[in-house]
């Protein structure tokens, strides 16, 4: 490695790294074992946060069909993310932000404007050092804001996967340059074999020995099984993946990803980790408020049925943030939700009444394109007619004023301009700072922006306040030249954005609870502070449960 590019790596090791790999097969769930490790390190006083680290060629998840990946989450900060950032903030409590998502895309997009630049003097440019250097500065981007004590990487991908090489070197040569600083937690799958009886730890040691073929040696193993590891199977994977006994860590299949926490400090990730790091670990972690969330939620006092209306509902994780905050929503509001996936495309003016029968809330989806537009706008009717509770997000709010639009002031051919261009009666249209724009990726209006809320209305009372800030993910918007129709006739828009005035909450007056909303509620709720959006939504549906 040229010398220039060595010493941009002499770094102060105040912030110390942890990388989580995974091994065997994908879908282990590293993101719930980071999330989990940092909860218990945040609860013991450390500062942490997490990244993930992805080795598609997509620039971000933006522009992938949920049924690739499951759900885009929003930042603050307007990135277009994986949706384990969810579960970090859902965790943690604390928001994310661009640097807390790196794609490969992203890696080569920046080393590739670098060499255009001239900054590689006429260098080659190579996987490595270039793009390996790359994926380490992203990694280190977060330690050098020095606000935080730990990082922890997730890479995601399973070990062995060719596109993920380049980021297991640079996690070699990182462990290799911070030396104490630096760990790797390897996630990995122990099965068990109902034939023989057993668990089974070779995919293990194959795993583990992958990774030593690409030098790197994992300082602790996650596994996950369905069973006990007894103390042989420890002393076995110990024994053949060089590493400690309790570094040995039993991951058991839990009844909530909300357990996994208490779980891993049963098993004392918590305090390996820390040791590893030549950390104290006196500290104990204070976890007292997420006991408490634990056991409401394991003791609901009611029961609520909220029907979940999408396109996407064969793959639940498109919905990952929506299906969270309604758990989070019970909790607050000491019911259990259970939730009515309902296919957008099966609901017709038909079979509406039907389908939807004895849900105690309705929620319609975000969404883009045509497909299953009719079923959502019908669903709307169903909930307005019925006096359901109705909660509409982003598309699901643009549909609400589509049906209004049609079936209460009696504009028949009202639409968005998303699927009728030269639509007669544009209740939802393009707003005017997207009409310029033909790229996709990145393009919409994204992340936080302020919006105040009518004193007095559903909304506001829902918040107890009047100024808030949510995120946002969308091109279309209500069209104000219908505001004064909307409001004559009784669906009120309760929340503007102040300087452009964009409608971003609308509600029905003369109804017990319907608002909908352009922003996305569902990426700020969090167990430390359920959305009050949501705890407002499952209150109505009790209510209506109790009317009937
Ligand atoms: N497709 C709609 C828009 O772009 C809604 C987007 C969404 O639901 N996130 O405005």
């Amino acid at each position: 490695m040229p010398p220039e590019v060595i010493e941009c790596f002499v770094m102060s090791n105040s912030t110390k790294y942890v990388f989580v790999t995974g091994g065997v097969a994908s879908s282990l769930g590293k993101g719930i074992i980071s999330a989990s490790l940092a909860k218990l390190l945040q609860a013991r006083g450390y500062s942490a946060t997490i990244q993930k680290l992805d080795p598609y060629i997509n620039v971000d998840p933006g522009t992938l069909n949920p049924y690739e990946h499951g759900e885009c989450f929003v930042t603050d900060d307007g990135a277009e993310t994986d949706l384990d950032l969810g579960h970090y903030e859902r965790f943690l409590n604390v928001p994310t932000s661009q640097a807390n998502n790196v794609t490969t895309g992203k890696i080569y997009q920046s080393v590739i404007e670098k060499e255009r630049r001239g900054v590689f003097l006429g260098k080659t440019v190579q996987v490595i050092p270039h793009i390996t250097n790359e994926i380490k500065e992203r990694i280190q981007l977060l330690g050098k804001e020095g606000t935080y004590d730990i990082v922890i990487t997730e890479i995601g991908g399973t070990v062995g996967d060719i596109e993920s090489l380049p980021y297991i070197e640079a996690v070699r040569q990182m462990k290799w340059e911070f030396e104490n600083d630096c760990i790797v937690v390897h996630l990995t799958l122990v099965p068990f074999l109902a034939a023989a009886g057993e668990l089974k730890t070779k995919p293990t040691q194959h795993s583990v020995k992958q990774l030593l073929e690409m030098g790197v040696q994992p300082d602790i193993l996650c596994c996950r099984t369905e069973h006990e590891l007894d103390l042989t199977l420890r002393r076995k994977i110990a024994k053949f993946c060089n590493v400690n006994m309790n570094a040995v860590i039993e991951s058991r299949d839990a009844d909530s990803i909300y357990d996994v926490p208490i779980l891993m400090q049963a098993e004392e990730l918590d305090k390996v980790v820390l040791e590893k790091l030549s950390l104290p670990t006196k500290s104990t972690p204070d976890l007292d408020n997420w006991k408490e969330f634990l056991r409401r939620l394991k003791n609901p006092e009611a029961e609520v049925t909220i029907g979940l209306i999408g396109k996407y509902v064969e793959l639940k994780d498109s919905y990952k943030s929506i299906s969270e905050s309604l758990i989070h929503g019970g909790v607050a509001a000491n019911a259990k939700v259970n939730v009515r996936w309902i296919h957008s495309e099966k609901i017709n003016s038909e079979n509406a009444a039907s389908e939807l029968k004895g849900l105690d809330g309705i929620l319609v989806a975000p969404g883009f394109g045509s497909r299953g537009i009719s079923g959502k706008i019908e669903t709307v009717r169903f909930a307005r007619e019925n006096n359901v509770p109705f909660l509409g997000i982003c598309l699901g709010m643009q549909c609400a004023v589509i049906e209004f639009a049609r079936n209460v002031i009696g504009w028949k051919e009202a639409h968005t301009t998303e699927i009728i261009e030269g639509c007669k009666t544009p209740v939802i249209d393009m707003m005017s700072e997207q009409k310029a724009i033909s790229d996709k990726g990145g393009t919409m209006r994204l992340g936080a922006y302020k919006c105040l809320l009518t004193p007095g209305s559903k909304v506001s009372s829902a918040y107890g306040s009047d100024k808030i800030s949510e995120r946002h993910r969308h091109r279309y918007e209500f069209n104000n030249e219908y505001l004064e129709e909307f409001e004559k006739h009784g669906m009120k828009a309760t929340g503007r954005n102040p300087e452009t005035g964009l409608v971003e909450v609308v509600e029905i007056e003369d109804h017990p609870w319907f608002i909908g909303a352009q922003f996305h509620p569902e990426y700020k709720s969090t167990v430390a502070n359920p959305h009050p959006l949501f705890v407002a939504f499952i209150k109505a549906a009790l209510k209506k449960k109790k009317q009937k």
